[in-house]
């Protein structure tokens, strides 16, 4: 067993359903690992069909008899705002437990919780101003929109900041007046088990949120094929969106996707030069890298190309790797030693496809656990896997270009289009090239800094669909037409004598 292991955890992660916490129908468990030591420090339920089966029964009986849907969005609102306030109350635990189970440094662990709250505010505020569409026809109709929740919908989250990502799906979703079964990443179950205390403290009703544990192809497969269950939403790696996709085809399911990406930062050489260090360091280090918009490819104008790579590689070997617990870590442990030993064999490739300038594998002083040194790749080609690939790790890759169009090129040259990052301080230019990048979402002169209210999702293998304010609203709703006639009834008259 693992000798870090916080203090008050209970004797094993359970299922919530219905109300209550349970094992698996089978009795069947896995071993949960904490990145530090690499041991099994609890045991969890692997939930199987039985158990999401009993879950989704639950949902569906919350959503077709309980209160939730039919409350007033006020009502509703006020349950969020309490989950918020419990969340933030307890920010400090859940960053403990997140930073334990993850290996995420514990300073970026406690952002992550803060951001977890500020979602459920976020759609606590939102969904009581929400208004819907009145259409008029003079004379002749008036139609509005009716707006419903779904029904039940199933949440299928990662592991790279479970807890916040967790929070992402389950604020609009019960915001809108759907019940849930979540299905959180069984690398990391641990912060998702405490969603429990919190909903009931906060008041939800029994059965609306419902939480399966589980594999991927046993609990996560059952909940998308499931015929009672009409919403997925899923974030995680593109070949498991498509495999998704293709499952929920035969049930015709509302999906949302959040995938995969390897997004590009480019840095013209008229740019804050010291800023761009500074934020393309952070755009790829942070999170240890376990982060889905992360600008795992920095292409950089060649006049400033050779002074960017120096000051990058020297930067990024002052980035402190430690201990997720202590709170000056800045890369702390990977996940999962799979994960490790994956981003490990990525730096191997690397190797052999660019100019090693700074880590390349273990730090030194970290004989065990799932460390690795931020690692940095120089005159990197577009056909290189290092280029091409999702590394999920503190990896990055630096090409250099020679013009506007090339960087354009290169910026679009892979499968993914999550997130752009663009460093200039022409205006034109830095317009024109945001609205020309195949990119879900572009920054420019900024990091990944989030308005809650902008869209957020990517285009080609980086997703479907896209949520953040009012879109994750119209995800979770049906939009119902009632038309409304006012004159007297226009029938052309079939059949007439
Ligand atoms: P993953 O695809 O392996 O797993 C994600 C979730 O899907 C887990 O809960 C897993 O159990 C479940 N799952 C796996 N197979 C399934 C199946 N056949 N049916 C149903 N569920 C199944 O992803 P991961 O390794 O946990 O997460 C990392 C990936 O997530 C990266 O590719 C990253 O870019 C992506 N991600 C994307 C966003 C975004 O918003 N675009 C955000 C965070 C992470």
């Amino acid at each position: 067993m693992s000798t870090n292991v916080p203090d008050g955890l209970p004797d094993r992660i359970r299922h919530y359903i219905d109300g209550e916490f349970t094992d698996s129908a089978d009795g069947a468990t896995f071993g949960v690992l904490d990145p530090v030591t690499n041991e099994d420090y609890l045991l969890a339920a692997a939930g199987k069909k039985a158990d999401i089966d009993r879950a989704v029964t639950a949902a569906r009986r919350a959503f077709t008899e309980g209160p939730w849907p039919k409350l007033l969005p006020r009502e509703r609102s006020r349950v969020l705002h309490r989950v918020a306030d419990l969340v933030e109350s307890r920010d400090a635990r859940l960053a403990e437990l997140e930073s334990f189970d993850s290996g995420l440094p514990i300073s970026q662990a406690l952002g992550q919780a803060r951001r977890a709250a500020e979602n459920f505010r976020f759609f606590a505020d939102l969904i009581v101003a929400q208004a819907d569409d009145v259409y008029k026809v003079p004379g002749r109709q008036v139609n509005y929109v009716n707006r419903k929740p779904i029904g039940v919908a199933g949440l299928i989250t990662p592991w790279n900041t479970p807890f916040m990502l967790e929070s992402w799906k389950l604020a609009p979703a019960l915001a809108t007046g759907n019940t849930v079964v979540l299905k959180p990443a069984e690398f990391t179950p641990l912060s998702a088990s405490l969603w429990a205390g919190i909903f009931e403290e906060a008041g939800l009703p029994q059965g609306v949120f419902n939480l399966v544990n589980g594999f991927g192809e046993d609990a996560g497969d059952a909940l998308v094929k499931h015929p009672d269950v009409p919403l997925i939403s899923f974030t995680g790696e593109s070949a498991t969106g498509s495999l998704i996709f293709a499952n929920a085809a035969p049930f015709l399911k509302g999906l949302s996707m959040e995938l995969g990406g390897k997004s590009p930062a480019i840095v013209f050489a008229d740019a804050d030069l010291e800023a761009a260090i500074n934020a393309t360091i952070f755009g790829v280090f942070s999170l240890n890298g376990e982060r889905c918009t992360a600008g795992s490819r920095i292409l950089v104008e060649r006049a400033v190309y050779d002074e960017f790579v120096e000051r990058y590689a020297a930067q990024a070997g002052r980035v402190v790797v430690g201990d997720p617990r202590d709170p000056k870590t800045e890369v702390g442990a990977l996940v999962h030693p799979e994960h490790h030993a994956k981003v490990m064999s990525y730096i191997e490739v690397g190797k052999t496809e660019g100019r090693l300038v700074a880590g390349g594998g273990r730090p030194e002083g970290f004989p065990t656990g799932n460390y690795v040194a931020p690692t940095v790749f120089a005159d990197v080609k577009p056909d290189a896997r290092i280029f091409q690939e999702e590394i999920f790790g503190p990896v990055v890759a630096i090409t250099p270009f020679d013009s506007e169009q090339e960087a354009l090129a290169l910026a679009n040259n892979t499968k993914y289009g999550l997130a752009a990052y663009v460093w200039t301080n022409d205006l034109k230019r830095a317009h024109t090239f945001a609205q020309s990048v195949e990119a879900g979402m572009v920054w420019l002169n900024s990091n990944n800094v989030r308005d809650l209210r902008t869209p957020f999702g990517g285009v080609k293998a980086s997703g479907l669909g896209h949520e953040g304010g009012y879109r994750s609203i119209d995800f979770y709703t049906d939009q119902q037409a009632v038309h409304i006639n006012l004159g007297e009834a226009h029938n052309p008259i079939f059949g007439a004598r």
